[in-house]
């Protein structure tokens, strides 16, 4: 059995790996304000292997490939909607080739986010097309050989939903990451970028629709204790924290807020007591973050 299926069916914790974007990101790759880090695979195909094989390296037994904005929508107003086939095989294979370089039974997530093109929610397309987009992303990585649909940044219960549905249908288990910060004035959790959807929104909308897995990812560490709790409360199977450090400032990501791998492995150990068993980072995150998290469950003893 799969190594991430067979740690999970044990109540085993799970590392799965940091940030890809960012990390392309921190090794001098541009980000684009169409499609992020999703030209990266065109441009700097070698950083983004590099990126994988440091993952691996650390300890991660998922990794995640870069193609949180590669829809063919999105990319065709980074002017290559033409080139979506070849982007996303792509993706895929540089990350088949860090592992296959690896020797080690690593399993590769296929991401799909709900990011809207030039990162402006007024650009997403009518909801046929935007479904459109997202199954053929979907079936694309299926047909690629991923081994998981990692949904990334779920907000909404509208085009979070589409998500979820292009997901399920490719049959493969899906992993359902959902983005949430503490409300401004401190009293209970929103969706992220969407300070007026009280968390609970997405996960009652999403939960029930069958995932394998529900990750709170690309969230303030501060807010993962209470998401926890808010997940819990619908959804018993596998959970996981994979939370964010620092700010975003479309295309790049500021630094000024860093947590060091020690202290977020301390962070990750109160996760796996409130119940997660993967554990990973998202945006902000390094391979030094996931060797912590490898160090911290998986040394000799630990
Ligand atoms: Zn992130």
């Amino acid at each position: 059995m799969a190594t991430w299926q067979d740690r999970l069916d044990r109540d085993e914790v799970l590392v799965i790996d940091g940030a890809t974007g960012t990390e392309l990101e921190r090794r001098g790759v541009p980000m684009n304000l169409a499609s992020w880090s999703g030209l990266a695979v065109h441009t700097h195909p070698e950083v983004v292997r590099e990126v994988h094989a440091a993952y691996i390296d650390a300890g991660a037994e998922v990794i995640v490939t870069n193609t949180f904005g590669t829809t063919r929508f999105v990319l065709e107003t980074a002017g290559v909607g033409d080139e979506f086939e070849a982007i996303n095989r792509r993706a895929v294979r540089l990350a088949m080739e860090a592992r296959d370089a690896s020797g080690r039974d690593v399993a590769i997530a296929g991401s799909i986010s709900n990011l809207p093109p030039d990162m402006d929610p007024g650009n997403y397309p009518a909801p046929d097309e935007e479904l459109q987009g997202l199954r053929e992303l979907a079936a694309l990585l299926a047909d690629c050989g991923v081994d998981v649909i990692a949904l990334e940044m779920l907000q909404d219960t509208r085009h979070a939903a589409r998500a979820m549905d292009a997901a399920l249908e490719t049959g493969l288990p899906v992993w359902l990451g959902v983005s949430c910060r503490r409300r401004p004035d401190g009293q209970g959790l929103v969706s992220f970028d969407l300070p007026n959807v009280d968390f609970a929104k997405p996960l009652d909308a999403l939960i029930p629709m069958g995932p394998a897995v529900v990750n709170i990812m690309h969230s303030e560490i501060a807010a993962v204790p209470e998401a926890i709790g808010m997940v819990r409360d619908r959804w018993s199977g596998p959970l996981g924290v994979y939370p964010e450090i620092g700010e975003f400032e479309p295309p790049n990501w500021r630094k000024d807020v860093d947590v060091a791998p020690d202290d977020f492995a301390l962070h990750a150990r109160d996760w796996v007591r409130l119940g997660a068993r993967l554990v990973g980072g998202c945006c902000g995150t390094t391979p030094e973050h996931i060797a912590a998290l490898d160090a911290a469950f998986h040394a000799p003893g630990a």
